[in-house]
């Protein structure tokens, strides 16, 4: 299903009843995470034959589906999750999108859909930001999510991959994901996320889906977060439900599980280890085993760990539990200094409070 790589051009078809400044000021100031969209959305189909065409960028609406539409019955969906800043200068930036087009391309893949090219991908968030730059909030961890998704819409019953797809790209102002402490996380040996082989390492629906209920779990036990452990043995650390994993070991190591197809190969995962490099860690991926996070959080040996993704950047972990027990770092509460240190580079570079060693800031 390969697709030709030519520019597409969009056409753009502002909304006639644009959010009024007022309101959409109430809107951004404080939004609870993915509840408030703004007010245009980036739409290109594509169809076997004749490749992606109707790019547009118009009012945010629902849009007609077939009841028959291939992605409600065999779950061809997949997606991508990036942020666009505001920064210093007062301009706007989106970090490292090239590789969230990368990403969306080999998650497609996956699932046996188009693949769409990177500089349509690239164009319709860039096209998306220009025109609904009013909705880009400012204030420390502020931002405009993004959300780009392609779902099957060819209209049969049959398990086959489909032959039409719509890509589209949706936004929403957002304030910090967690709050600024540590979170709480549940091991789950009840569920696993992904088995060798299996769709882990795309960013598809249904790697979702099959994690709620852990999700669930993990606050029935009272944590915020859930961890899963590799499907063969449980017992390796894969990652959280929506966030990859590290620790800090007493050596100076940062060390997270490698990518072997079944975790999320995470932006903010590589551009840490990058940066963690760059600031004199050593940097280790390598399998971790959950019984070595327990004895070495009690020893000492492990000294902090947190989770890392897009939306929450940095989540300081302050205890893990499972049945067997709980691991606890320094008093649980307070995010340890590396984890902070870490955050702190990246999140200067993403809102452009410092230089940007790796090139990972693109102005829009
Ligand atoms: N793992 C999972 C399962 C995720 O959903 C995410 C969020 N996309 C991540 C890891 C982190 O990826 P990224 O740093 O690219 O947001």
């Amino acid at each position: 299903m390969a697709s030709e790589s030519v520019a597409l051009p969009f056409t753009i078809e502002p909304t006639t009843a644009p959010t009024p400044a007022d309101h959409r000021a109430d809107l951004i100031a404080n939004p609870a995470f993915g509840r408030v969209f703004s007010d245009h959305m980036a739409m290109v189909r594509y169809s076997e034959g004749r490749g992606w065409h109707d790019a547009r960028i118009t009012a945010r609406k629902p849009f007609p589906i077939d009841p028959a539409a291939a992605v409600l019955h065999y779950g061809q969906e997949v997606f991508e999750g990036m942020k666009a800043y505001r920064l210093e200068s007062g301009g706007i930036a989106t970090f490292r999108p090239e590789e969230n087009a990368r990403r969306f391309q080999a998650s497609a893949a996956r699932m046996a859909m188009a693949a769409l090219p990177q500089d349509i991908f690239m164009t319709a968030v860039d096209e998306l930001v220009r025109i609904d730059r009013d909705w880009v909030p400012t204030g420390e961890g502020k931002s405009l999510y993004l959300r780009p998704f392609m779902i099957a819409t060819e209209v049969f019953l049959g398990v086959k991959p489909a032959s039409e797809y719509l890509f589209m790209v949706i936004a929403c102002p957002v304030a910090g994901y967690f709050g600024s402490g540590c979170v709480s996380v549940w091991v789950s040996d009840a569920y696993t996320r992904a088995a060798p082989g299996g769709t882990g390492a795309a960013k598809c629906g249904g790697n979702y889906a099959a994690s709620l209920i852990a999700q669930r779990d993990s606050q029935t036990h009272g944590c915020d977060q859930v961890l899963f452990l590799d499907s063969r043995e449980q017992r390796y650390v894969e990652e959280m439900g929506g966030m990859n994993v590290m620790f800090l070991r007493d050596d100076n190591t940062l060390v997270t599980p490698p990518l072997t197809g079944t975790i999320l190969p995470g932006i903010t995962r590589d551009a840490i280890l990058r940066l963690a490099r760059d600031q004199g860690l050593t940097v280790e991926e390598a399998p971790v085993a959950i019984d070595e996070v327990f004895e070495g959080a009690a020893t000492g040996r492990y000294r902090e760990a947190f989770a890392c993704g897009t939306a929450a950047v940095i989540s300081p972990i302050g205890s893990f539990r499972r049945t067997q027990g709980e691991a606890v770092f320094g008093d649980g509460k307070t995010p340890g200094p590396v984890t902070l240190a870490l955050k702190k580079t990246l999140t200067d570079i993403q809102a452009g409070r410092t230089n940007d060693p790796h090139g990972w800031v693109h102005m829009i």
